[in-house]
């Protein structure tokens, strides 16, 4: 018979759960309304660890002021099904006074690679995602964790982080998965009108023709920018916040591309902001 998955609530059901596994331990952790691309990550968990512990937690430090905290998706018992046939043994779904009690004072922060992209258009963004991943991870106590290339720099972080305070935990990062069309699957997407869906497209089309011009000889890191704002141009729904062209390791933008490069974007749909990114080695 397959075995019941688990769910926890506080820490101490979390603990009682983790006590029970042995062997490797691999972690997903998301924020719900989950699609095909976490499910990647929990499948990928599966093969290569004993035992999965998925977590669900909307994490409130990680959004600004005026960003969807409290449109964000939900959607419990469909997330807790598709992490079910996924083959997930145990599921934490903390609550923000759990997570953040009164008096919580303590933050993380990676310095420099949080400066650009991400972190310069959502100032305190990655302060909550390393905050609340440290905090994951210390209560989970994973052998691996597992993240979606979806969002480079978010792993770029978290793999910093990891070295620098000596988790003893490998950070695996799976590719972008996308939707037939080649929108990359999101939990925001839910957001996009008709009209919209069809034009969210832009930036996997930007992005294309940027790699198209790269596999032609484009070494050019200001004419890939201009390629990318012109294709993002083109599509009057979309309303572009950045294109970058920079080093994969450091984020620095480049004037000439040598090494493994990150293109990436963000792009707002009237008010869903939606980023993509391709790597070229
Ligand atoms: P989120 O629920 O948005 O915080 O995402 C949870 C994890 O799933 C993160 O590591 C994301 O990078 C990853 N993820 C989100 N979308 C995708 C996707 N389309 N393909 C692969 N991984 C993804």
């Amino acid at each position: 018979m397959e075995k019941m998955m688990m769910i926890a609530t506080s820490l101490n059901e979390l603990r009682d759960a983790r006590r029970l596994q042995e062997g490797t331990i691999g972690f997903v952790p998301t924020m719900g309304y989950l699609h095909e691309g976490h499910i990647s990550l929990a499948r990928r968990a599966r093969e290569e660890c004993d035992h999965v512990v998925a977590s669900i937690f909307v994490n409130p430090t990680q959004f600004g002021a005026n960003e969807d905290l409290s449109n964000y998706p939900r959607d419990l018992k469909h997330d807790l099904t598709l992490l079910e046939a996924a083959g997930v043994d145990l599921v934490w779904t903390p609550t923000p006074e759990l997570m953040y009690p009164p008096g919580f004072a303590t933050w993380v922060e990676v310095e420099g690679l949080t400066g650009p992209l991400e972190g310069a258009a959502r100032p305190g963004h990655f302060r909550g995602v390393t905050t609340i991943v440290t905090k994951l991870f210390n209560a989970v106590q994973p052998h691996k964790a597992y993240f979606g290339q979806k969002d480079a720099q978010q792993a770029a972080v978290i793999r910093r982080m990891t070295r620098d305070l000596d988790f003893p935990i490998e950070i695996v990062v799976c590719p972008t998965l996308r939707e037939a069309d080649g929108l990359a699957m999101s939990s925001r997407n839910s957001y996009l009108s008709p009209e919209q869906r069809t034009a969210a497209t832009i930036l996997f089309r930007a992005l294309t023709t940027a790699k198209s011009a790269y596999e032609r000889g484009e070494r050019n890191a200001g004419s890939l920018r201009k390629v990318m704002q012109e294709v993002v141009a083109s599509e009057p729904l979309a309303q572009l916040q950045y294109v970058s062209v920079a080093d994969y390791d450091s984020l620095e933008e480049l004037e000439t591309l040598t090494g493994k490069t990150l293109l990436s974007m963000a792009v707002f749909m009237g008010k869903t902001r939606l980023i993509d990114n391709f790597v070229l080695e």
